[in-house]
Order: C-alpha cells, then sequence, then structure tokens
C-alpha cells in the first residue's frame, strides 16, 4: 500500500496536501488536475487496473479521466458520483488555482463489496460531506479509506452544501468498525483511527447541540457565531466567493433544527 502526496496548488500559500492511495494495482481516488504532470510522468507500477472514488470533488476526481484513458482502468463510484462526473461540474476560481477541474469519466456503479487482488473492499455510504460520497473499509487489513470524513479534528470551517446532522450520523456508523489506519484524503494516520473519528465526532456534535442551542434562542448566525466563541473568517470568505465559511456550517444546524420542526405534529 503507498499513500501519494501531491500538492500542486499554482499559489503555494494556498496549498493543501492531497493523498491519494494505490494498493497494487488499485487506486483510491486520483489526486487534483494540477498534479496532471507529474502524475503523467510518473512510472506506475504495477500500472493501475481499478480506481474507486470515495467523492466527486476535483481533488480526489481530478485525475479518473487520464486513469481511465490512459490506462483503461473502470472507475468505481456511487451512483451520484457517477451522475456528476458523467457530465463533469464546474469550479470556482479558488478551486481552480488550489486543484484544477476534473474531466467527466464514466463511473461504474461500486458495489458494496469489491474483491480485487485478494482483498475485499466494503463501500460504506457516508454523506455530509458531499452527496453520493464513500468510505472504503477493509477489515482484514485494518484499513479504512476515509475520503474527506476526517481530514482533522476540529473543523470550524467548511464549504456551502456541507450536512452537518449527515456528517455526524456517518462518523457514529464508522466509529462501530473495527480498524486501525485512516487512510484520509489530505491527512493519513497509521494508526489510531478510529479514536481520532472518535474525537471528531464529539466535536461535531459539541458543535451542533451549541448552535441548536443558539437557533432555540432565536440568534441570528452572526451572534451564533459570538454565543459560540468562534471566529468567522473574513479573508477565506472573501478569496472562496462566499463558498466556505463558519456561517454555512451554524446554517447546516439552523435549516437541519427547522427541518425537525415542520415534521414534528402541531401542539394543540
Ligand atoms: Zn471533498
Amino acid at each position: 500500500m503507498q499513500c501519494v502526496r501531491v500538492a500542486r496548488s499554482l499559489v503555494p500559500a494556498a496549498q493543501i496536501p492531497v493523498c491519494f492511495y494505490q494498493v497494487g494495482s488499485l487506486f483510491i481516488d486520483t489526486g487534483p488536475s494540477n498534479a496532471r504532470a507529474w502524475i503523467k510522468n510518473y512510472f506506475w507500477q504495477p500500472a493501475p487496473r481499478a480506481v474507486l472514488l470515495t467523492h466527486f470533488h476535483e481533488d480526489h476526481s481530478g485525475n479518473a479521466a487520464f486513469f481511465h484513458d490512459r490506462f483503461g482502468a473502470p472507475v468505481y463510484g456511487h451512483p451520484e458520483t457517477g451522475r456528476i462526473l458523467k457530465t463533469g461540474f464546474s469550479i470556482l476560481p479558488y478551486e481552480k488555482i488550489m486543484f484544477g477541474p476534473a474531466e467527466p469519466v464514466p463511473v461504474v456503479h461500486m458495489p458494496e463489496f469489491f474483491e480485487f487482488e485478494g482483498r475485499r473492499y466494503q463501500a460504506i455510504e457516508t454523506p455530509g460531506h458531499a452527496p453520493g460520497h464513500l468510505c472504503f473499509y477493509v477489515k482484514e487489513e485494518g484499513w479504512l479509506f476515509a475520503g474527506d470524513m476526517y481530514v482533522a479534528e476540529k473543523i470550524k470551517i467548511w464549504r456551502r452544501t456541507e450536512n452537518l446532522a449527515q456528517q455526524i450520523r456517518s462518523l457514529e456508523l464508522l466509529c462501530t468498525l473495527d480498524f486501525e489506519a485512516l487512510w484520509c484524503g489530505h491527512n493519513p494516520q497509521p494508526s489510531g483511527g478510529p479514536a481520532l473519528l472518535k474525537k471528531k465526532l464529539a466535536y461535531f456534535r459539541w458543535f451542533y447541540d451549541r448552535a441548536a442551542e443558539a437557533y432555540r434562542k432565536g440568534l441570528s448566525e452572526k451572534e451564533a457565531i459570538r454565543f459560540m466563541k468562534l471566529r468567522e473568517r473574513p479573508l477565506v470568505k472573501l478569496l472562496t466567493f462566499n463558498d466556505v465559511s463558519v456561517a454555512h456550517m451554524v446554517r447546516s444546524v439552523y435549516q437541519n433544527e427547522k427541518e425537525k420542526e415542520s415534521l414534528s405534529p402541531a401542539v394543540l
């Protein structure tokens, strides 16, 4: 098993390391297309014969079309990932600078169990970070290929499309698995994986409960951020055209609480 780590932002200050993994001739994720020149010239041995995608984001799917076209490797993923990558998707300027675009590629529906070169990869549905996000669990090896389900213990900003309640449920599911290595898409952890996921889950639960309390008090999103003793990141907001912020994380809780209210029976 090899962890391939690339960091190829067009602006060095905006570099975020991205990790993808090679197990024999199987690849889990493919790195961003900004790293294409290096990936093209690297002598991949053994040659790629299949690709599993955790999710469609360009830093994970950025070279799937290259591996597919150059080596004929089928690309497997969730049907939602397939729907998005069939036509491709537009990215914002900051994503272009940090990672580069992902070309369209046909994606085969990933079965729950995928046997390859003597190993069994179990696809675990883990929505919340991106629609159709999957983790790949190899029980016999004690591996969890986690995509973006970990990244760091305390995530305080995120993209407008993320859903905290879903991520909490996904983490609860992952915490029931028996593994050691947390092969994260940005921050690989060879040991102690479950304890790290449990810490992240505890932090997310704390965040959700405090933001829900702010909602019940009738606070605005801005007031909730102060109430939770957090700080908005104006520069991040500006540079990402408001795609990434603290407020998005609070809003995700507010929306979930609103939905819960609309589902609960009216009190007579
Ligand atoms: Zn992602």
